[in-house]
């Protein structure tokens, strides 16, 4: 979802499919998106890190003597293709050994199930492991609502972490660092310290405003709260791969945060002013910030997003600490 995403004529087919490929969680897609036609395309990022993006959420991967770990895996008709392109950069003949996943929904978790089947260690925070396990309702808490499917037990990670796992490999200390209610409540960042990188995840977009998945645990503050905790950890010149879009950097970050809260005080003040929903939308009170307004989540549906979040209309929220 990156290039392509930012053509205005294909943003709403490209919406719509991104909503589907969510709704069908990464099993049975294939009515909008044609897999056979995605190509892989890989960037080297720094040292031995790769970012591979073809349809779905951007890949990192650390490709080495000791094999590859691979962050996020896109839908599951792809991963052979993930997996010829690692091939091809002709480093290693040694397999996916582990794939850590951000979060649990399907354009990150898709290929899952075939990664596990050929043999790969699938990681993730323990509520991604709940939600890919039940299946349940993803959302805005107001107009956005996907229905996620349980997934196969196959998909489901088999390695789970509270709080932070570390995998050591390719001589680096990849350490996968969880923060509570941001796009979902099972998000992780992922530190490659040595080669001065970081996987946010989808706390970390560049498609707009934000998809803040309300309905399973996530909430603007804790988006906040994760990219600055996060960009605190990191050297200024650390390189960034967002969950969807190019590869960025601390100022990007920034840019985002900025707008995360800006958006979140104009929608709180039009609360503390005992403004509705509806008077929010029609005095449309994101206007400042319409350049973030996208076809997935437009100015409406951000309003929705943060009036839901900061009401704490959170949906179903799982425990974790
Ligand atoms: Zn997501």
């Amino acid at each position: 979802m990156s290039g392509r995403f930012w053509s205005r004529r294909g943003w709403v087919i490209l919406a719509e499919t991104f909503v589907l490929a969510l709704m069908v969680g990464g099993e049975a897609q294939g009515q909008n998106t044609d897999y056979s036609k995605v190509q892989i395309k890989v960037t080297k990022v720094s040292g031995n890190i790769y970012m591979l993006e073809g349809e779905g959420g951007n890949i990192a991967a650390s490709v080495g003597e000791d094999g590859i770990v691979i962050v996020d895996d896109q839908f599951a008709p792809l991963a052979e293709k993930i997996q010829a392109a690692l091939k091809d950069l002709k480093i290693t003949d040694k397999p996916v050994r582990f794939v850590i996943n951000t979060h649990y929904h399907g354009d990150h978790t898709g290929g899952n199930e075939p990664f596990a089947n050929t043999g790969s260690t699938v990681i993730a925070q323990d509520n991604v492991r709940k939600r890919l396990e039940t299946g349940g309702t993803a959302g805005n808490g107001g107009s956005l609502k996907m229905e996620m499917k349980a997934a196969p037990k196959a998909a489901l990670p088999v390695i789970t972490f509270e709080h932070d796992v570390t995998v050591h490999l390719n001589g680096e200390d990849i350490r996968a660092l969880h923060f509570p209610a941001g796009h979902t409540d099972g998000d992780a960042v992922i530190f490659f310290p040595k080669n001065n990188v970081v996987h946010m995840g989808d706390d970390f977009v560049r498609y707009g405003f934000p998809f803040i998945d309300v309905a399973s645990g996530g909430s603007v503050q804790g988006m906040i709260d994760a990219m600055e905790k996060a960009s605190a950890m990191l050297p200024a010149n650390v390189k960034v791969i967002p969950g969807h879009g190019a590869l960025s950097n601390l100022d990007d970050v920034r840019e985002f945060v900025k707008m995360l809260k800006e958006t979140s005080a104009a929608v709180q003040k039009a609360l503390d002013e005992h403004k509705t929903l509806e008077q929010m939308k029609q005095e449309k009170i994101l206007e400042p910030w319409k350049k973030w307004s996208g076809g997935f989540i437009d100015s409406d549906k951000f309003i929705e997003t943060l009036y839901n979040s900061l009401t704490g209309s959170k949906g179903q929220f799982m425990k974790h600490n």
